[in-house]
């Protein structure tokens, strides 16, 4: 049974729906995703599968030898991952938004030319390592440094929950170059080897997103050849605010798609389950459980799509994105709560999936700029 319909979407999009569904069944059965879930490990086929097809080129324009997609295109594509599984979306959104839009969008020609082919073509994996023990949701606070040596940045510092750096090529790292500026100022963003001398990273152990797992990374006198820097020298700070519209826009979808998913798996159980002679469907109080999901799905989508078309029409939308982002993530925790209410026992085993869905829709309201920061941004702009 398929919720999540294809009203409303061009032909275009409706093919690359179906194309990446078919894809994904083939390269990633769902017996394999609960194997990869149990081991921690990576989907590496079905994302060189959809390199392979070409559809990591949808974030990046034609020049550098992507497909040049609308930011509707990648809503849909985005929301299709994620109904499909959320890992996988995961890993992708890591290298091609998160890490990579920040070198498509500020890095010199040079890195762009080297960089950009290799993530569409699916040989180079990037993750954004921002993030540290002491500054989370404080993000101006960070401690790591950069600092200059000749042509060099020596980089020293730690960086926490940082996903799939385990399995990048690069780390798209956000450090202090000027330690004495301003708390917003003075902050660079450099593209690091993962093999360069001085660079640990150890996996956590995490509740759910197990095969995009996050890391912890070590950075000691890791040196960087300044040509590495991603957008000048302190420029990181105006950059990173405009990455975060694509950013947020990519989280909110692959939740919108991961309502879709959860809502299915609890109404297909619920026709299925008999209670009392009949199927627990039938009970009205279980029927107004599944139109509250179904109604959660359609309202994240809505949210996705405004963001999307309005981020097409040229108007920054950081209202609604912060919206959006705050709508789908936490839609997509109450369809698994309440879909693993729907299951009973069943929802609370570990042999259905329907703990995975719990599991792993917890982190939406945490990354990505936590939800209390999306509801500061929507005060500020309210003027409160
Ligand atoms: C699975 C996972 C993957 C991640 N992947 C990455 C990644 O790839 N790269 C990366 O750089 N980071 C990543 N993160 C980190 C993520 O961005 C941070 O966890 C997030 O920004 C929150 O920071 P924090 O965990 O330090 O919480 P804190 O900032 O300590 O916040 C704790 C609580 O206080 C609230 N809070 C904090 N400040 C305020 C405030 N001013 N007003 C109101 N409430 C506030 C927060 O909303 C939260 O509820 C990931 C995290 C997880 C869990």
């Amino acid at each position: 049974m398929t919720l999540m319909n294809t009203a409303g979407l061009s032909e275009e999009q409706r093919m690359m729906q179906e194309g990446v569904l078919d894809l994904l069944a083939k390269h990633l059965p769902w017996d394999q995703i609960r194997k990869l879930d149990d081991a921690r490990g990576f989907p590496h086929e079905a994302y060189n599968a959809l390199a392979e097809a070409g559809y990591l080129g949808i974030f990046y324009p034609e020049e550098l030898g992507g497909m040049g997609g609308s930011y509707k295109d990648i809503a849909v594509f985005l929301e299709t991952l994620g109904y499909y599984y959320t890992g996988i979306a995961q890993a992708v959104t890591t290298t091609a938004i998160y890490a990579g839009m920040h070198v498509a969008k500020f890095g010199s020609d040079e890195l762009k030319k080297s960089i950009i082919p290799k993530i569409i073509s699916g040989h180079a994996k990037l993750a954004l390592a921002m993030s540290e023990p002491g500054t989370g949701s404080d993000v101006a606070g960070l401690k790591t440094t950069a600092i200059r040596d000749g042509d060099d940045l020596i980089l020293n510092g730690n960086k926490v929950w940082i996903t799939c750096a385990h399995v990048a090529d690069y780390l798209v790292v956000i450090a202090k170059t000027d330690p004495t500026a301003a708390r917003h100022s003075g902050i660079s963003t450099i593209l690091v080897d993962t093999k360069a001398p001085g660079v640990t990273i150890k996996p956590l152990s995490m509740l759910g997103r197990r095969t995009s797992h996050a890391n912890e990374i070590f950075f000691d006198n890791v040196r960087v050849p300044a040509t590495n820097l991603i957008g000048g020298e302190g420029q990181a700070w105006k950059n990173i605010m405009k990455c975060l519209g694509l950013e947020r826009m990519g989280l909110a979808a692959i939740s919108s798609g991961h309502c879709f998913k959860i809502t299915e798996y609890a109404t297909d159980y619920a026709k299925q389950r008999i209670q009392f002679e009949q199927p627990i469907s039938k009970f009205q109080v279980i029927q107004h459980k599944l139109v509250d999901m179904l109604i959660m799905s359609e309202t994240a989508r809505q949210s996705v799509y405004r963001v999307a078309d309005l981020l097409d029409a040229g108007h920054p939308a950081v209202k609604e994105t912060s919206i959006a982002k705050i709508v789908c993530t936490d839609n997509n925790f109450r369809c698994a709560d309440i879909g693993l209410q729907v299951l009973g026992g069943a929802g609370y085993s570990m042999e259905y999936d329907m703990q995975m869905f719990f599991r792993d829709s917890r982190v939406g309201p945490i990354g990505g700029g936590s939800n209390e920061i999306q509801k500061n941004v929507l005060a500020k702009l309210m003027d409160l």
